[in-house]
């Protein structure tokens, strides 16, 4: 498991990989621009070659692109759909000009909108945008579950998968808030791997691409998007060790997306932590192994 961080991009592409780098990352999560704005960051030729032979000489060796939060696949606004559309495109051009493991999207909202059409939309939105890069796949995040938006369940990411073609660039990032919060049970062995055999049989694990690691501030269920830092929160150190040392989540990429000592994003010791947690996540299911045998 390649265990990293969201960093800052601020200063260039390049600085992202230096910023991992200090912190201990073996991968980084960027933003290709301003979350919060339309406006693209103009990156050329050399900015992304800069960015590729930093990751060459540094210890971080997966790169994840989370797209931009204005982009809603799914809205019925004709006008916003095409910004999305171009905005999901651009994020996949830059995905394959720095060998990026997939782009990060949240599928959209639909308010009070009917499920199906609005699922339809968004397929064809991320299709569209697929078809229009090369390489780089986009991963469908599964959402908190607040109201209205799109892809908090396996059924509606699989739909949204087969509405947007199902080809192997469509591909699923897991955040372990996420699905806490959204009501599936992480918090034991055997729940984990409840959880994993369900987005099998609807999702399919060979689409699983990468996982983002939180801890959540709000309780089980309870349908909100309140990141904390490993161990303070309602999942806890122990559920969230084995959750990060489940056996068909070995090789991807895992960062963190957690507030930090200091509201600021995760520091170095935040990475260690969330290895450590690890270990001992490998030494329960050892144990529970043995338990089970003997
Ligand atoms: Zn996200």
């Amino acid at each position: 498991m390649l265990i990293g961080a969201h960093v800052s991009t601020a200063g260039g592409l390049a600085k992202a990989v230096a910023r991992g780098e200090q912190l201990g990352c073996d991968s980084i999560q960027i933003f290709n621009q301003s979350p919060r704005m339309w406006r693209p960051t103009a990156y050329g030729e050399e900015d992304f070659a800069a960015f590729r032979e930093a990751m060459d000489r540094s210890r971080v060796s997966a790169v994840i692109i989370h797209a931009v939060y204005l982009i809603n696949c799914a809205t019925p606004d004709r006008t916003l759909r095409r910004k999305s559309l171009a905005s999901l495109t651009h994020a996949l051009r830059i995905g394959d000009a720095i060998n990026a493991t997939g782009v990060v999207l949240h599928p959209g909202a639909r308010k009070d909108a009917p499920l199906g059409p609005a699922i339809g939309r968004a397929g064809k939105v991320i299709g569209a945008a697929v078809a229009e890069s090369e390489a780089c796949p986009v991963l469908i995040e599964q959402m908190a579950g607040h109201a209205g938006i799109l892809g908090h369940t396996f059924d509606e990411i699989a739909a949204l998968t087969e509405a947007a073609g199902g080809g192997d660039r469509v591909g699923m990032c897991l955040d372990s808030c996420h699905l806490f919060v959204s009501g599936y049970d992480i918090t034991t062995i055997g729940a984990i791997g409840d959880v994993l055999d369900e987005a099998d049989a609807k999702v399919g694990l060979d689409r699983l691409r990468a996982l983002h690691i939180n801890d959540s501030k709000v309780p089980f269920g309870a349908n909100l998007d309140r990141h904390e830092n490993l161990g303070k929160g309602e999942i806890g150190g122990r559920s969230l060790g084995l959750f990060l040392s489940e056996p068909r989540f070995e090789g991807l990429v895992a960062t963190l997306e957690t507030p930090g000592p200091a509201k600021q994003g995760p520091v170095r010791g935040d990475i260690a932590y969330a290895r450590r947690l690890r270990s001992l996540g490998v030494k329960a299911r050892d144990r529970s192994r043995a338990g089970s045998s003997g």
